[in-house]
């Protein structure tokens, strides 16, 4: 656990496929941003804060990015999208018999139980959250990677949370999109690093190659 800014604590990713989890504390409450692929990863990062957060907003709704929402305890604040997908993920069938992928089998050992806390608050293009001291914003951008992606704004820190929407092809709207936040901090899904602006505009250029 890291304070990578003002407001903003981080947890770099981890094996066998934990994404960076955020904090975002304000003077009036604290807000999470993704909430971790386990109950035991999200009690690591929980455990690492200086305040406890009352909420956690999605980036996505990918499994690895989620299971730990019940951790938390929260409000789940969520793009509609993803919120839907949330209803589909407690419905189905996690076990070894339904094929779940290898790192879900890693970080949750048969017999494994699957609880998906449900969204309390849902936005469609955006959403302002107001910490008390630091205002977050919420914005939906889609992409290659999952439809619903969203990015979270961290106003005065100038920190971009993109959860894994870089992590596919990139499109020239999408490009637009991230760049208009004038971030100087990038906190990527599965990057072990915080990246500069310069490191963004390059990894773009990257992905923009695979269009
Ligand atoms: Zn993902």
């Amino acid at each position: 656990m890291e304070q990578i800014s003002e407001h903003v604590w981080w947890m770099p990713p981890g094996p066998p496929d934990r994404p960076s989890l955020c904090a975002v504390v304000g003077e009036r409450w604290t807000l999470a941003l993704d909430a971790g692929a386990s109950r035991s990863h999200t009690r690591e990062f929980l455990d690492g804060l200086p305040q406890q957060p009352s909420a956690v907003v999605y980036s996505h709704s990918h499994w690895d990015h989620v299971f730990g929402g019940v951790e938390i305890g929260g409000l789940v604040i969520a793009h509609t999208l993803t919120a839907q997908k949330l209803v589909e993920m407690a419905a189905r069938d996690w076990t070894d018999d339904a094929g779940v992928g290898e790192h879900i089998r890693e970080e949750l050992p048969a017999p494994r139980v699957v609880e998906i806390a449900q969204a309390d608050v849902t936005f469609d293009h955006g959403l302002l959250l107001d910490l008390g001291g630091v205002r977050v914003h919420a914005r939906h951008v889609g992409g290659a990677h999952a439809a619903d992606s969203s990015v979270m704004f961290v106003e005065r820190d100038d920190l971009l949370f993109l959860g894994d929407a870089l992590c596919d092809a990139v499109d020239e709207r999408l490009e637009r999109e991230i760049l208009s936040f004038e971030a100087q901090r990038y906190v990527e899904g599965h990057h072990p690093a915080v990246s500069t602006r310069v490191e963004i505009e390059a990894i773009i250029a990257e992905q923009r190659d695979l269009h």
